[in-house]
């Protein structure tokens, strides 16, 4: 399966332009967005006395290698100036790598296909809307089936005027 696919979230400031300051920061990186979900808000995960966060899913085009790929994204959310207090804490932009193609990575410091996503509505409803038939390469489920056994049950809504 050919895709690469980022998940974008922010739960402090400005959230919306901070999806978009992101997406232009991946663009002058010369990783060039294919097509990006609408914007979805759900109420934070695995620590719930915190703003809400905003998400979205990014298609993506790179000539970038997964490990280089961690390391430009990783720039980025320095660069946005990201705030990291404790784990799961509030944060001004993260970025995931969601899958690669159809790759399969597990080193240290980098898990692709993102390992959580079986288990986040927040992740699965947005690859849902923009690539409902991308197999997942381990599990060999698409995302719709994904998310049918998704056993989570936070709310997530999707921001209209994003
Ligand atoms: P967090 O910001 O809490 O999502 O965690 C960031 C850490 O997760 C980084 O140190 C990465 O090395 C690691 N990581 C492992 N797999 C991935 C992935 N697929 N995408 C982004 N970060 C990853």
């Amino acid at each position: 399966m050919e895709g690469v696919f980022l998940l974008l979230g922010s739960n402090l400031g400005n959230r919306e332009e901070i999806l978009n300051q992101a997406i232009a920061a991946l663009e002058k990186k010369g990783v060039t967005l294919v097509s990006k979900s609408s914007v979805y808000e759900t109420a934070a995960w695995g620590k719930t006395d915190q703003q809400a966060f905003l998400n979205q899913v990014l298609q993506v085009k790179t000539e970038y290698s997964p490990k280089k790929l961690l390391g430009v994204i990783q720039q980025i959310e320095l660069e946005l100036g990201r705030v990291r207090k404790v784990k799961w804490g509030e944060r001004l932009i993260d970025i995931d790598i969601l899958y690669y193609h159809d790759q399969v990575i597990n080193q240290a410091g980098l898990a692709v296909p993102h390992p959580g996503i079986p288990e986040r509505r927040f992740t699965l409803i947005p690859l849902v809307e923009i690539c409902p038939d991308f197999i997942h390469p381990v599990f060999q489920l698409d995302q719709k089936q994904l998310l049918e056994k998704c056993k989570d049950h936070l709310n997530v809504s999707v921001v209209e005027d994003c």
